[in-house]
């Protein structure tokens, strides 16, 4: 099962008070020892504070399955390649998850009648699977990037007969030649083409980056079915020598850089949409109004929001202030981080999160926007 599927099923999974769900966040992506050590300590102190704070049933097989499994992933007897790892965990409702991802989380530890999901959210919408495509003229790489990490490299290569200067009559078989080459690169960049089609298509990428010499690269998407060429999002350096790591590196830094503005014009789409009473709204109130709804299409938060409210236990109403009783049916109500449980409601409901580190105006009207399905 992908990630994103994953993230469905665990936002629909509701613990209790008494069998609650630990959800830890690692960064397993460590530069030395150091930085390994703060991982292993960070996780040893939230276990020993989780056991001495619960007593709920299951907690303690919980929390040893956390500390196992920890174990395994900090000395890199598991998931060696990842860089983050988040860990679900509730014995009463037969949860135990493991979710290796390729970008490195911050260390977080929450017990809590849901699961805790906006780190993963966030990272899904960050991370769009995205195809590497190294080509030149007789050989071609695809790298799949996904949320899980690399993917299975495809290698496409087809041999180019050497070629040799001749003078006399070898000049006619010179150019002979030279278009059997040419034919021999068409050939290569149709296949490469049918390749890409099949892999674009089958994989629901929605981003491509060409990888390579400029010139080589021009020609090559000049022959890309325009369905295909739309999703190109640009080009970066690439050589047949050089590893699939160090492409997908480089192409992982244009696409971190591609996504920040990106996400910044959405934002402002949808700002101006929501001033126009449109299909969008911006502000927690109208934004709490939506989800109670479940007409929220894309929340976009703020990275730190965090704003504590009610949660009517009757109800399930989400609602700003400390009013201890519910302002739709009088009954009572439990303090509840909004930020949290407005991200699991839309995704339990089938929308999309996205994480905005920085945005002043979003922070303005109070660090929370959504465009919908349909006007309120
Ligand atoms: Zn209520």
């Amino acid at each position: 099962m992908d990630v994103s599927a994953r993230l469905t099923e665990l936002a629909k999974l509701r613990g209790t008070r008494e069998t609650p769900v630990v959800s830890v966040y690692l960064n397993t992506r460590w530069g030395d020892e150091h930085q390994r050590d703060r991982v292993r300590v960070f996780l040893k102190n939230e276990i020993r504070k989780a056991r001495k704070a619960s007593t709920a049933e299951g907690m303690e097989a919980d929390l040893d399955w956390i500390q196992a499994e920890g174990d395994a992933l900090i000395t890199q007897s598991r998931f060696p390649e990842a860089h983050g790892v988040a860990l679900f965990a509730c014995r009463a409702l037969g949860l135990r998850d493991i979710i290796p991802v390729r970008v490195p989380f911050e260390s977080a530890f929450v017990v809590a009648d849901a699961p805790h999901l906006s780190p993963l959210a966030a990272l899904l919408e960050k991370t769009p699977s995205a195809l590497v495509v190294f080509v030149d003229g007789e050989s071609a790489r695809l790298v799949p990037l996904t949320t899980e990490g690399v993917g299975e490299e495809v290698a496409l290569e087809s041999e180019v007969p050497g070629h040799h200067r001749r003078g006399g009559w070898a000049q006619l078989a010179q150019s002979r030649y030279q278009r059997h080459i040419q034919d021999h690169r068409g050939r290569h960049f149709e296949a490469v083409v049918e390749a890409l089609i099949g892999l674009t298509e089958g994989n629901g990428v929605r981003r491509i980056l060409m990888a390579g010499e400029p010139r080589t690269i021009a020609v090559f998407q000049k022959r890309l079915p325009n369905r295909i060429a739309e999703r190109v999002v640009g080009s970066i350096a690439g050589a047949r020598h050089e590893s699939a790591a160090v492409l997908v590196g480089r192409a992982a830094e244009f696409l971190a850089h591609l996504r920040g503005g990106e996400g910044a014009d959405a934002v402002e789409a949808v700002l101006t949409e929501a001033a126009k009473g449109g299909r969008a709204v911006a502000g927690l109130e109208e934004t709490l109004e939506a989800v109670a709804r479940g007409a929220v299409q894309r929340l976009y938060l703020l990275g730190r929001f965090s704003q504590p409210g009610r949660l009517c236990v009757e109800c399930g109403a989400l609602q700003s202030g400390d009013a201890a009783s519910c302002r739709l049916c009088g009954k009572p109500t439990e303090a509840a981080e909004l930020g949290g449980a407005i991200v699991d409601r839309v995704i339990a409901a089938g929308g999309k999160v996205e994480t905005v580190e920085i945005h002043q105006a979003l922070a303005r009207v109070g660090g929370v926007a959504a465009l919908l399905r349909y006007p309120l």
